[in-house]
């Protein structure tokens, strides 16, 4: 819940704009007093947005203030409402996100984010979602500073682009003191890292430069008896990561069998632990080959492993290649008595990421900020050149750019899939929407399961004509590539025909270059045994770029030399009308006929 206080007139009416947008997330703290509106909002919000100079605000606060991870995120707006500032709680309070949300409502507002790792473009090591440990200041500070970072990683996770001076160098055994290894891994004549950056589920000592980033690498499969505590459970949970030298921040699930899915115990266990609970049927867990079946667990719940069996399959075998760390070990009751639970602990495969991102036609105000987002979580981007040039400036510091020209579609979804399939955080662009004769198809034709697959819609050519044009594809309509390089003429052919004969308002992409130059009158000539010469056509070229050139025409009169390989033309159904220069498709609705 985001908490709302003010204290002048101005700020009430744009506390209450605020309100009404967002009348589910927020709440008003109203006086008359301000210092108890804001201890009751601050205790019971995890963000505040004060209508309050910077001054008041702080002057409010800073009594209550407690522990950076569990304090409210806190955003300022000043009296004339310019500026939304992201005062306390940046990262993990979420401060930096709010200011930027509160900006989008209030008309003219901007956010004003002052934390070092966002103004410069780096992703902040506790943005990631997992659970980072150790000196993370001064890393972040070495970092920011340029200094030498040598970053070690036990496995390649999908991780955002680290700016240049994080070096990765190898990951070695953890009985070598850190400083020794670093020396020893940095080329001759090169700096000594100034600090170090891990990622590792394991147990490392802890030194004064140096962060650990814990991956969510390790599943941890439980057997219970009814009635558990869940100290008991954490107990064992603990003693079994300590006896392997794992790290609990490292934990990503507590799975089980389906029958024991309410068990109390369990589920206050997996709330401590700040993970989920996974279940599985008792069919699935007896498949899963194990080293310490039982005949217990088979009486009571149909399967002869519950612990391992569990850990294994939410660690993701048998395709995962997960592989037991520990196997099963039984809990030791605080108070003495029989044993209530056992636990075994698995590790999952690193995953990579493979974010298919469309980038809308081409103006900047048209690429979807969750597109952005996905720019800048990746390390590589692939792309065609001249996608890649529309976007370069979005990208982090560091990230690794894989492009290629014209032509080159399967080697760009080989080298993304590839990518992905190492481990690493991969976004595949594509102008207009990614999956519309673009690269999602090629791609996710070869991904393999074991990648994680994010897909992000992009604003269409045809879409992108249509809101220049006015309303063509207000009722029934279809898009047709007219490029016969993959697909056969007559293919093209009998889909023309039949969008023809079904009166579908058409949008042709790829309707016309230097080596294709029949085929667009071709098609117009299909469309016009079914339809008017008068029937508009609409041509819009280059939309949302530079050189934009939009007409309306018709299928008696479109010139097919306006056209080439940056346009598409709507061709309107029967009752599609032109209306002070605009297409106009009804929507066929009796009413409006
Ligand atoms: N994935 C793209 C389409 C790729 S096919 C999308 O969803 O838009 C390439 C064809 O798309 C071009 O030949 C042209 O017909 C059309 N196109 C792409 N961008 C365009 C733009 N900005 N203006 C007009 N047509 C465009």
């Amino acid at each position: 819940m985001i908490g709302l206080l003010s204290a002048t007139a101005a700020g009430a009416a744009a506390r209450d704009r605020l309100a009404a947008a967002w009348p589910d997330r927020t709440r008003v703290y109203p006086g008359p007093s301000l210092k108890e509106a804001a201890a009751r909002a601050f205790a019971e919000c995890d963000g505040l947005v004060c209508f309050l100079a910077a001054g008041a605000t702080v002057r409010l606060l800073a009594p209550l203030l407690g522990d950076k991870a569990a304090d409210p995120g806190v955003v300022c707006v000043d009296e004339a409402q310019q500026h939304a500032v992201a005062l306390l709680g940046g990262h993990a309070g979420g401060a930096n996100a709010l200011a930027r949300e509160v900006s989008a409502v209030l008309p003219g507002c901007r956010p004003v984010i002052t934390t070092a790792t966002d103004a410069a473009g780096l992703p902040g090591l506790d943005t990631l979602g997992w659970r980072v440990e150790g000196a993370v200041p001064a890393v972040t500070r070495a970092m920011l500073d340029g200094a030498p970072v040598a970053l070690r990683a036990d496995a390649c996770w999908p991780l955002p682009a680290l700016p240049p001076n994080v070096r990765e160098t190898a990951a070695g055994s953890d009985e070598e003191s850190l400083a020794g290894h670093v020396a020893r891994d940095a080329p001759y004549g090169a700096p000594a890292p100034a600090a170090t950056l891990r990622i590792t589920d394991r147990t490392v000592p802890a030194g004064p430069e140096l962060a650990v980033l814990r991956p969510p690498s390790l599943a941890v499969g439980v057997g219970a008896s009814r009635g558990v505590s869940a100290d008991e459970l954490l107990d064992a949970v603990e003693q079994a990561l300590a006896g392997a030298e794992l790290a609990p921040g490292s934990v990503a699930v507590l799975a089980t069998v389906d029958a024991k899915a309410g068990e109390p115990g369990l589920l206050e266990a997996a709330d401590r632990l700040g993970v989920p609970v996974r279940t599985y049927p008792a069919e699935a867990l007896s498949a899963v080959p194990v080293p310490n079946p039982s005949a217990a667990p088979r009486a009571a719940v149909g399967t002869p492993s519950v612990a391992e069996a569990a850990a294994l399959l939410a660690a993701g075998a048998p395709e995962g290649g997960a592989g037991l760390l520990v196997p099963k070990t039984r809990s030791v009751p605080r108070n003495g008595g029989a044993a209530m639970a056992t636990v075994a602990v698995a590790r999952r495969r690193a995953r990579g990421r493979l974010a298919v991102v469309g980038l809308g036609p081409g103006a900047r105000d048209l690429l979807t900020p969750r597109a952005r987002e996905e720019l800048q979580r990746a390390s590589v981007v692939v792309g065609l050149d001249q996608y890649v040039a529309q976007i370069r400036d979005l990208l982090r510091p560091g990230t690794r750019v894989a492009e290629s020209g014209l032509g080159a579609e399967e080697e760009r979804a080989r080298t993304a899939v590839a990518e992905a399939r190492a481990g690493r955080a991969v976004a595949l662009i594509g102008s207009g929407d990614a999956g519309v004769y673009a690269m999602a198809s090629p791609a996710l034709a070869q991904a393999s399961a074991d990648v994680d697959v994010v897909g992000v819609p992009g604003v269409t050519a045809a879409l992108a004509a249509s809101a220049a044009l006015g309303a063509p594809l207000g009722h029934d309509h279809a898009a047709i590539s007219l490029s016969d390089l993959h697909t056969p003429w007559e293919v093209i052919e009998r889909r023309v025909r039949a969008a023809a004969a079904a009166d579908f308002v058409v949008t042709f992409y790829n309707p016309r270059s230097r080596g294709r130059d029949w085929q667009l009158p071709k098609a117009l000539g299909i469309l016009a045994e079914h339809r008017a010469p008068d029937t508009p056509v609409g041509v819009a070229r280059a939309v949302g770029r530079p050189g934009e050139h939009v007409v309306v025409s018709t299928l008696a009169e479109l010139a097919p030399e306006q056209v080439d390989m940056m346009t598409v033309v709507t061709v309107g159904n029967t009752a599609t009308r032109t209306v002070a220069g605009r297409m106009v498709t009804p929507r066929g609705y009796r009413w409006q006929q």
